[in-house]
């Protein structure tokens, strides 16, 4: 039984992660601004004597004692991101500070949650973790790319100058129960449009693609990458490599929900990226980890979710 702590563990990835390590008997320390995640995320546990919640901005330092760190917070989604964008690069790169310097006061095993967006509009395809990116520093979305960018350098800093123990995850596009009814991602906003019978908004010409991982999956990954000897880092990519565009995700959500949604074309996002697939030749290898949840299954477990949410 490990001491775990989970920055951002009442978000969407988050609350799942606590979900798993309770269950493998570990006691939980969940610390959350609660910006984008919700207490109704963990409620389930706050009968559980091995899990407790902490109100607490990562920007902030912070001085508890745990054996190990997951690093999630972050607004994950492009709407909530761009909302603060400057209080979203302090998250990343204040927050890393801060849970590196706990780490490196406790000796502490840190992950750090990072993304497929370092990666930005890549001209390579699949992307390899050995891919350096292709990332505007100045655009919308750059709050976000770049503050993860410089979460990973510090990550590797900290490994370099105090001998760290890090692990660092880049994760693609992830979805599942829990994830915001309004965040404005793909998913979450096909089915609730699906569901409500409203138009189903296509941005561009749908046929930038993305790889949806489903949520359990994605924490399956988290877990072995952190059981990984010391001294393997990553970064490791996490996804799903099964690629589809926008126009497909759309068909697939409307068949599931049974919905006569019409599809209306809207103005593609600046630097939208146009397509993104997860090269996991890497995770395979060292954490014999594949996805195991189609996309038609993953998607009936969100639509299952939402039809609930919006009818409470
Ligand atoms: P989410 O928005 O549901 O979760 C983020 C959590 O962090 C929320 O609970 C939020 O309240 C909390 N948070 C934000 N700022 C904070 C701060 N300053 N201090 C403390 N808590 C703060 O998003 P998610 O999808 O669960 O993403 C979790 C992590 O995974 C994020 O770091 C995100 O960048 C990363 N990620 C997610 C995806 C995805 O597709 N879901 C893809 C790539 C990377
Ligand atoms: N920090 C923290 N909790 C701790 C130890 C450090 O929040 O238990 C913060 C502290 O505020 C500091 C940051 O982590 O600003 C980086 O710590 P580090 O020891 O690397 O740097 P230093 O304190 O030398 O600037
Ligand atoms: N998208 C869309 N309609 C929506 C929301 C998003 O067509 O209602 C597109 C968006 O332009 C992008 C893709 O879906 O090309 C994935 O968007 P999301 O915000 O979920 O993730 P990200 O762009 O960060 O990968």
């Amino acid at each position: 039984m490990q001491r775990i702590m989970i920055t951002g563990g009442a978000g969407f990835v988050g609350s799942h992660l606590c979900d798993r390590l309770l269950k493998d008997g570990h006691d939980i320390l969940c610390v959350d601004n609660f910006f984008t995640g919700s207490k109704v995320n963990v409620s389930h546990f706050f009968n559980n004597s091995h899990f407790e919640l902490m109100r607490h901005d990562v920007t902030f330092p912070l001085y508890v004692e745990v054996d190990q760190i997951y690093n999630l917070a972050c607004p994950a989604s492009p709407v909530h991101y761009q909302y603060d964008p400057v209080q979203t690069t302090k998250t990343s790169v204040h927050g890393a500070i801060n849970m590196l310097g706990l780490a490196k006061r406790l000796k502490a095993r840190i992950f750090q949650a990072s993304t497929s967006e370092v990666y930005g509009d890549p001209e390579v395809h699949p992307q390899p973790e050995s891919y350096w990116g292709r990332v505007n520093p100045i655009g919308p979305r750059s709050c976000y790319d770049e503050g993860k960018r410089c979460a990973e350098t510090l990550f590797f800093d900290y490994h370099r100058q105090h001998n760290l123990d890090v692990k660092v995850v880049r994760i693609f596009n992830t979805y599942g129960p829990r994830m915001h009814p309004n965040d404005g991602r793909v998913v979450s906003n096909f089915i609730v449009q699906a569901l409500k019978g409203e138009d189903i908004t296509i941005y561009g010409t749908g046929q930038q693609t993305r790889s949806f991982c489903y949520v359990d999956d994605m924490v399956e990954g988290f877990v072995r990458m952190m059981a990984t000897e010391r001294g393997f880092t990553g970064p490791v990519n996490l996804g799903n490599p099964g690629e589809f565009t926008m126009l497909e995700l759309a068909e697939k959500v409307l068949m599931l929900v049974g919905s006569k949604s019409k599809l209306v074309f809207m103005p593609l996002p600046v630097d939208d990226p146009k397509q993104r697939q997860p090269d996991i030749t890497l995770a395979k290898a060292k954490l014999d980890w594949t996805p195991k949840v189609n996309l038609e299954d993953g998607l009936k477990e969100t639509v299952h979710y939402f039809r609930t949410l919006l009818s409470t």
